[in-house]
């Protein structure tokens, strides 16, 4: 069976979380299993917006292990989309990329329980888990299951992605119910200006609540606030 992909690209940088900064290749893998309304990959799953199938690779693992190892960057980070929903076909790629000297990310939504094989393979996870204000019920957004899995793997940081001060209640209420550790929280914004207002906004009350904060690099790096 194959996976199916969004895009592979790179050598850039990963703009996110705890690795920002670091040289990268980017697998972008399609489909998800949420609907949030701020959603800036809707290409792998919006089906109202996009043709899926003409926007979606399918390619052989090895295909994917290939096109990876081309790029010359020491960090993969595999993203979506959910790539948790295709998680069976990753072990072996995981394990591949890990054997040719390639440290793996995976980014996921926190909402699917790894299996064994993966959770194994791949040591650095960043999970983000959705708040209210992606417009996703709770029920659908948060698997008390998924996030302990991953918690108690000690392998995984919770990078939340914030509108504001006023969802940083939101993320404490989710550190407080699973104890959730690192927490990172990140902008909403896709212009310079606003990612770089809301950090301003959010960076006193993340510093007294013990967590980490986190900037979108790439987004800072687009001329985009022509928008
Ligand atoms: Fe988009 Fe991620 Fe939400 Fe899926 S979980 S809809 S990819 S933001």
């Amino acid at each position: 069976m194959n996976l199916l992909v969004t895009e592979i690209f790179g050598p850039t940088f990963q703009g996110e979380g705890p690795s920002t900064g670091q040289q990268a290749a980017f697998l972008r893998l399609s489909r998800c299993n949420l609907t949030c309304t701020w959603c800036d990959t809707p290409e792998t799953w919006d089906t109202s917006r996009f043709d899926l199938a003409s926007m979606t690779r399918r390619m052989t693992e090895s295909e994917v292990l290939h096109e990876l190892l081309a790029v010359p960057a020491p960090l993969v980070v595999v993203t979506g989309g959910e790539p948790l929903l295709q998680q069976d076909r990753l072990v072996w790629l995981a394990d591949m990329l890990r054997a040719n000297e390639r440290r793996v990310e995976i980014e996921t939504n926190g909402t699917i329980v790894p299996v064994s094989g993966l959770l194994a393979a791949v040591k650095h996870w960043n999970v983000s888990p959705k708040l209210a204000s992606s417009g996703v019920p709770y029920g659908k957004r948060i698997n008390p299951e998924a996030l302990r899995a991953l918690n108690s793997s000690h392998r995984a940081v919770f990078k939340f992605v914030v509108e504001g001060p006023t969802d940083l209640e939101d993320v404490a209420e989710l550190e407080a119910e699973y104890g959730l550790a690192p927490i990172w929280v990140m902008p909403q914004a896709t212009t310079p200006t606003a990612v770089t207002a809301v950090m301003r906004e959010i960076a006193n009350e993340t510093l007294t609540r013990g967590w980490n904060l986190s900037t979108r690099l790439h987004i800072l790096l687009e001329d985009t606030d022509v928008r």
